[in-house]
């Protein structure tokens, strides 16, 4: 199994969750990060951490087209364990359905 970053962390990206993965398996998009599920341990850590409660064990059901998501874009995606200040109008975003169509393929700033 693994833990997967799904649909309300678009345009949210606190990145409170990339401070405590001990495997470092966080990838980060434009206006979203994923997880890595070759990388992750399923340490189940990063889950509650998060404030957009976007991150869901894959063992929930329903979850295999975020599942390729996060594999997708973890191979393109740089890796990003340094948290910055998520966007300005990220509480705004936080719960609207229907973000999928809003996520961008373009990789983020990562670690750099
Ligand atoms: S803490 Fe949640 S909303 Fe923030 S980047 Fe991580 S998964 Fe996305
Ligand atoms: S479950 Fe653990 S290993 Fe997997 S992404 Fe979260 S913190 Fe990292």
């Amino acid at each position: 199994m693994t833990y997967v970053v799904t649909e309300n962390c678009i345009k949210c990206k606190y990145m409170d969750c990339v401070e405590v993965c001990p495997v470092d398996c966080f990838y980060e998009g434009e206006n979203m990060l994923v997880i890595h599920p070759d990388e992750c341990i399923d340490c189940g850590v990063c889950e509650p951490e998060c404030p957009a409660d976007a991150i869901k064990a894959d063992t929930e059901k329903g979850l295999d087209a975020w599942l390729e998501v996060n594999a997708q874009y973890a191979k393109s995606w740089p890796n990003i364990t340094i948290k910055r200040d998520g966007p300005a109008d990220a509480k705004e975003w936080d719960g609207k359905p229907g973000k999928l169509d809003l996520l961008s393929p373009e990789p983020g700033e990562g670690d750099a």
